[in-house]
């Protein structure tokens, strides 16, 4: 294996395309931060515990996903595969739900990890843009939450993808239609393993992918038709408000995701042009994970998008991301003299606010003017000792090649009425 290459599973972010991840964390985060949620970081590890009790214990995640380890110190920690636990974890532990001001509506970015096998679009380390709304039932915040997704998506352009819908009841009515399914499954043909899973967690497995369990579920009770009456209202409230937004979607009575914290509203995102991995985002409430990892009764309601997976889906689209140049102004010196003043002049320049970059290294004018052409700076800074004996640099428009000779003291001046 070369030192040179990235753990399996991983990959590196690189100039160009590293600027459309960006961008997608910023149009996911912008609607957020519009709508009054604030910045949450947490580690990137948190006792394992937490994800044991939060994620579940019978959960794919935590039982073959997971980057558990003990430190020297002996502390049994994990790489975090999903935010939800954590930004929960981290509110309880500020008592942010103590403030009288529920909900706490909070956003994050940063990596996830999970071990899985990879594939285009499957990642062992991932990025998300996530948020929570954390202390409120109220089905207006669900409604908030996947507008605002769908908001995210569609000002990337994004237009191929799908929201699917549907509600889990809660801690009423899910007992009643778990037995119900668990008594269909146990009449099925099926694996040791999924029987097992149907003990265990028998929603995950009407989320089974296999061709042979699938033709098998055809006949099973749905839980749609369990639903207590507060969780029917509740739903239909959701749904008559995201209608309301003009936000379309589609119920999908078997939808049932792969953690087990999730209560009434749960969604997903889907792309059509991705394949197997075509879940771009997903979330839903989960009103009984803050009891679960040992804090009061916090109803709450969050997603997670994945930018990988976005990324990839304006890809499928044909979609390019209008990112502007990162430099507007490329100085190339020519000797000494002209190196200093050049060099105090971008640093001018970024003062205030033009993005400019200079010819490092002792470059030859052909090579600096390459360099200045590679920036797609709109204008290149060219002096020589002759130019500025007269108090002068050559100001070039790159675009229409036009040269105009200006006085070093203007330079800032005319750069920033240029550039508007
Ligand atoms: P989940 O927590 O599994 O619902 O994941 C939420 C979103 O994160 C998914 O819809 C994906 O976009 C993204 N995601 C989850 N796991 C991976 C992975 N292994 N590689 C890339 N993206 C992922």
């Amino acid at each position: 294996m070369s030192t040179f290459q990235a753990p399996k599973g991983t990959y590196d972010l690189i100039p160009p395309d590293s600027a459309t991840y960006l961008a997608v964390r910023e149009a996911i985060a912008a609607p957020l931060r519009n709508s009054g949620y604030g910045y949450i970081e947490t580690p990137g590890f948190e006792n394992v515990e937490l994800f044991a009790r939060g994620v579940g214990e019978s959960t794919d995640i935590v039982t073959k996903e997971m980057y558990a380890f003990e430190t020297k110190g002996g502390d049994k920690l994990a790489l975090r595969p999903e935010g939800t636990a954590s930004v929960l974890r981290a509110a309880l532990e500020a008592n942010l739900h103590k403030t009288g001001n529920l909900p706490v509506k909070l956003w994050y970015s940063g990596s996830y990890y999970r071990y899985e096998r990879p594939q285009k679009g499957r990642y062992r380390h991932f990025s998300q843009v996530g948020a929570e709304a954390i202390g409120a039932e109220d089905p207006a915040l669900d409604a908030e939450l996947i507008i605002l997704a769908d908001q995210a998506y569609r000002s990337l352009g994004l237009r191929n993808f799908r929201i699917l819908l549907n509600s889990l009841g809660d801690k009423e009515c899910r007992p009643v239609y778990r037995a119900a399914l668990q008594d269909f499954l146990r009449g099925l043909d099926i694996d040791e393993d999924t029987r097992r899973r149907a003990e265990i967690n028998p929603l995950r497995v009407l989320d089974d992918k296999r061709e042979s369990v699938q033709k098998q579920l055809t006949g099973a009770p749905l839980l749609r038709d369990y639903l207590c009456d507060a969780c029917k209202t509740y739903h239909e409230e959701v749904r008559e408000l995201i209608t309301a937004a003009g936000v379309a979607f589609e119920d999908d009575p078997k939808l049932v995701r792969g953690l087990d914290y999730y209560t009434r509203t749960t969604f997903e995102f889907v792309h059509d042009g991705l394949g197997s991995q075509s879940a771009v985002g997903g979330g839903g409430r989960y009103d009984g994970l803050s009891e679960m990892i040992g804090g009061p009764a916090l109803p709450s309601v969050g997603w997670a998008l994945g930018v990988d997976r976005t990324v990839l889906a304006l890809e499928a689209e044909g979609v390019e991301l209008d990112i502007p140049a990162s430099t507007s102004v490329y100085a190339v010196p020519l000797g000494e003299e002209a190196r200093r003043v050049l060099f105090a002049k971008i640093t001018e320049l970024r003062k205030v606010g033009i993005a400019a970059d200079f010819a490092y290294g002792g470059k030859g004018l052909k090579g600096a003017m390459k360099s200045a052409n590679r920036s797609g700076a709109r204008y290149a800074l060219v002096a020589g000792e002759r130019d500025l004996a007269e108090g002068v640099v050559q100001l070039k428009d790159m675009r229409s090649g036009e040269q105009t000779a200006i006085g070093v003291n203007e330079i800032v001046a005319e750069l920033e009425s240029r550039l508007g």
